[in-house]
């Protein structure tokens, strides 16, 4: 342990940063290779992402800020006019995650839920998913900060269910340990379950009447940060 405090604090004064768990996550997900973990740093912070390392989060660049809605730890900005938002949510564990909402014709997606450190179920309700779509979650990956709010989508009698990527669903499935919960105190996940499991290449319908691929997100695999990792395609959008 001796050699990983020593990692520790050089990646800490390295990179300025003064949040411990989260220089341990990122130094975890880059085999304690320093350089690694001080170069990942430095390009996470470029592009603007609210989580450590990368690749389940879609990017958000090149959008003409639209009208923003503050509502206690949750702040939503409109990427796309009536049709995608993104979330940021105050988490007091310092994660800062971007959770996305696509409202399709027949469904509302939800791509990352949070830490569930607030009730971000009705935020979406009051500020973006005026319709009452029912709602389908698709998590990125199964880190604390994008699976936290699942179990209140879940109790939603229209729901349509949570997805997340097929590429290691043992992984996945150990909540427990891989959410990394347990390194943050006072982070409680509550019991979610995963209904469908997304390949590679699998559409996600924005309207189930319209099941093509412009008018669809579109899965794809993108293991790294962890093995199961995902993003969305939306072609519509443009946007990953
Ligand atoms: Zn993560």
């Amino acid at each position: 342990m001796g050699d990983r405090t020593e990692t520790l604090s050089f990646f800490m004064s390295a990179t300025g940063t003064e949040d411990e768990a989260v220089a341990f996550m990122l130094l975890e997900d880059c085999h304690w290779n320093l350089e690694n973990a001080v170069n990942t740093f430095f390009l996470m912070n470029d592009s603007g992402g609210g989580d450590i390392g990368s690749g389940g989060g879609p990017q958000t660049g090149g959008a003409v800020p639209g009208p923003t809605h503050s509502e206690g730890v949750y702040t939503s900005e409109e990427l796309i006019p009536k049709r995608v938002w993104k979330v940021v949510e105050a988490d007091p564990y310092g994660q800062y995650p971007f959770l996305y909402i696509i409202l399709g014709v027949d469904k509302c997606v939800v791509f990352d839920t949070g830490t569930g450190c607030g009730d971000f179920k009705g935020f979406v309700d009051k500020n973006i998913n005026t319709a009452s779509l029912p709602y389908l979650v698709v998590c990125s990956h199964v880190h604390f900060d994008h699976v936290g709010g699942n179990a209140a989508f879940q109790k939603d009698e229209k729901f349509l269910g949570i997805a997340m990527g097929n590429r290691d669903q043992k992984f996945t499935e150990n909540v427990e340990i891989n959410s990394l919960a347990l390194a943050h105190q006072g982070c409680v996940i509550k019991p979610f379950m995963v209904t469908r499991w997304l390949s590679e290449g699998e559409l996600i319908p924005l309207d189930d009447d319209d099941t093509s691929k412009e008018n669809s997100l579109e899965v794809i695999h993108t293991p790294g940060h962890t093995p199961d990792s995902i993003a969305l395609l939306d072609r519509k959008g443009g946007r990953i």
